[in-house]
């Protein structure tokens, strides 16, 4: 039986990327733990912002891919990317959104525990959520946020969909998340096996239409396996359920397994090794463009072709 870990990564869409890494790096003050290209589109960046060394479950990464239109929201989306802050922190969060001009929605109670909604500049809806226990996982600090405050990685992620018993049954059979009950339109599962990254609510919103894909939307959400053979038995799980999974690819810092929900939304397998220390030293994450080894020959053509960051 596997014990599910919850999510490992979030993937999202970005546009103009000076304006998105102000935004991440800055004023949400995650850490940087990754510049380097798409694997499938190399003349393009993959960017990884994390929790000090981008530990699975904190990790949001994005493919800069400006010439995209804008997205619309829609079901069939993973929608909401919830970051958990610490109980303590959620003035701190409102006064400092207020000051630098980042419109927000008021507190709200869900499950027992206050979130904040807010947008990114292309339009990814996210939310702070005052997680209970956040404030027991030591805050990392770069300077723009004090540790205390600081966002501790994912709270978890809301799934649009038409139809919640299809998905509800790929995340219990597959992934072995337990549900947690209902509130409105939001039906909440749980991963057992962490503290954070471990809240899936999906929401039904009747009369909503399809999602369509582009700035400002969710690429895929990935789920944390703790090496190959949990990879495998996850994958095997839903080649069970009939769904269609891709073959074991390298992702370099993670192997992954693809495949897509009933519900139209693309999920991910990934293990938890190597992470990203695996080409960069803690202390460096971040700080330059790396390319897996099948690139490096092209560094020259590639570092051309992609738009400044900072
Ligand atoms: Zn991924």
């Amino acid at each position: 039986m596997i014990k599910s870990a919850g999510i490992h990564h979030i993937t999202a869409i970005a546009g103009e990327p000076k304006r998105h890494v102000a935004f991440y790096a800055r004023t949400l003050a995650l850490r940087f733990v990754k510049r380097t290209v798409n694997f499938d589109d190399p003349g393009s960046w993959h960017l990884y912002y994390g929790y000090e060394v981008g530990t699975p479950g904190t990790a949001l990464t994005f493919c800069i891919w400006n010439r995209l239109p804008k997205g619309r929201h829609g079901a069939g989306e993973s929608q909401q990317v919830a970051f958990a802050i610490p109980e303590s922190s959620l003035d701190y969060w409102i006064k400092r959104l207020d000051r630098l001009g980042i419109a927000h929605g008021a507190p709200a109670k869900r499950f027992g525990e206050t979130a904040v909604a807010l947008q990114d500049p292309d339009g990814l809806k996210l939310e702070l959520v005052a997680a209970t226990g956040a404030d027991a996982i030591p805050g990392w600090s770069n300077g723009d946020v004090p540790a205390e405050h600081a966002i501790r990685g994912f709270h978890g992620i809301t799934l649009e969909v038409r139809d919640p018993a299809p998905t509800a049954r790929v995340l219990a059979e597959v992934f072995g998340f337990k549900p947690a009950g209902t509130e409105y339109n939001r039906h909440r599962f749980l991963a057992e096996g962490s503290e954070l990254a471990r809240a899936i609510d999906l929401r039904i919103t009747p009369g909503l239409g399809r999602h369509a894909q582009g700035l400002g939307t969710n690429h895929h959400v990935a789920f944390r396996a703790g090496n190959d053979a949990e990879e495998m038995e996850m994958r095997r799980r839903a080649l069970a359920l009939g769904l269609s999974a891709t073959e074991q690819v390298s992702r370099n810092y993670f192997r992954s397994v693809y495949f897509r929900e009933p519900g139209g939304i693309l999920f991910e397998i990934a293990t938890d090794d190597p992470g990203f220390t695996l080409d960069e030293p803690k202390e460096k994450l971040g700080s330059k463009l790396m390319l897996p080894p099948w690139y490096e020959p092209d560094r020259a053509k590639i570092e051309a072709s992609l738009p400044a960051l900072e």
